[in-house]
């Protein structure tokens, strides 16, 4: 169960910077790295912390700290993404969202160093030509649309994601079919189930069940990019690989990620006890699992990223830089949320057709 701690100064579990207790989220934030975490402000002013990840996260020593290079690191005030890159860089925009709005932020709080990462496969060349025939298949992305963002800039970047591991003993119980079929005078076969209660025992452990903790690419695209060859790939962490790259620094959102990882167990587990139920079909199956070992780390995965307004809204069109898959987004997908937009679009089409 949760490791509760108190504590007599707000600081933030994920970098040790001072976080601000924030009544209306029942947690502390981390104006630095963006870290939410769940906690309770007690009468006398002491703060107990609620969730166990928090006291992993604090536990972490701080020779496991910091990206053993130097590194500059700027935050912007429009998407909040915070990132990380050369120190000779000078960065004029966000890379995610194009915002000029980007302060330097001092290393006042020490990230968490990064376990491992996963290389560059794809290269920017191939990134491009994936994605004009991504605009080319998608048949309500206007062509102009597709030329601007080839020639806008592409960013490789390494987005931070979280990996859980854990070890579940899971009993389960379900009701197991068993076809039997009967035959009329007539001889028309029907089939019946028997139900017979069925129970056993699943014994699992989980390696690399990821959460992403990034800002800066929309969420939706992140699952898109998914799978990334975490199992196979993967390579220990080394400051020469983020050479030329900008990284992203992880916030993380410890009530969701802690969820978000426990959610995807608990689907995994109940698909692998569904297969040991006996019979021809099931129904009901209760699982009851309980968790022990639960570790993590943390990790950089490369994305490349495109970014470009149109109108006032923001789009992004990411790959993932391992495996070529694309996320994507383009104005017209959008058109549902106003027939107004897409007429007014189709219109502006013939008309640019028209002077062609
Ligand atoms: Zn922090
Ligand atoms: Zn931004």
């Amino acid at each position: 169960m949760s490791e509760v701690t108190a504590i007599s100064k707000f600081a933030c579990p994920a970098c040790g910077a001072e976080a601000v207790w924030t009544p209306s989220k029942k947690a502390l934030v981390c104006p630095y790295c963006g870290t939410v975490s769940p906690a309770e402000l007690k009468s006398d002013g002491t703060l107990v912390e609620e969730n166990d990840l928090v006291a992993m996260l604090r536990a972490i020593p701080d020779d496991q700290r910091g990206w053993a290079a130097v590194r500059k690191t700027v935050k912007c005030q429009s998407c909040q993404a915070i990132s990380v890159f050369d120190e000779k860089r000078v960065a004029q925009n966000c890379d995610f969202c194009g915002s000029p709005a980007i302060i330097a932020v001092d290393d006042v709080g020490t990230p968490i160093r990064p376990g491992s990462q996963l290389p560059f496969k794809i290269s920017q060349s191939q990134v491009r030509e994936d994605i004009r025939r991504w605009y080319a298949s998608h048949f309500w992305a206007p062509n102009a649309l597709g030329q601007k963002a080839m020639t806008d800039t592409l960013h490789g970047m390494y987005l931070p994601y979280w990996t859980f591991d854990a070890h579940a003993e899971c009993p389960w119980e379900a009701e197991a079919g068993y076809y039997y079929y009967t035959t009329d005078d007539k001889g028309n076969r029907t089939q019946h189930t028997r139900w017979e209660y069925a129970s056993g025992h699943v014994s699992r452990d989980f390696d690399d069940v990821l959460v992403p903790a990034s800002k800066g690419v929309h969420p939706a695209l992140l699952e898109k990019l998914q799978p990334f060859p975490t199992t196979t790939d993967l390579l220990p962490y080394d400051p020469g690989y983020l050479s030329g790259w900008v990284v992203e620094q992880y916030q993380i959102d410890l009530v969701q990620a802690a969820q978000n990882s426990r959610d995807r167990m608990d689907n995994m587990l109940r698909s692998h006890c569904s297969g040991e139920i006996p019979g021809d079909t099931s129904r009901n199956l209760k699982i009851a699992p309980d968790y022990s070992a639960l570790t993590f780390k943390h990790v950089l995965l490369p994305v490349w990223v495109l970014t470009y307004t149109y109108g006032s809204k923001n789009y992004q069109v990411t790959v993932n830089g391992a495996t070529g898959k694309i996320g994507g987004e383009y104005p017209l997908s959008w058109v549902k949320i106003t027939i107004a937009i897409v007429i007014a679009l189709i219109i502006l089409g013939i008309f640019f057709a028209s002077q062609n």
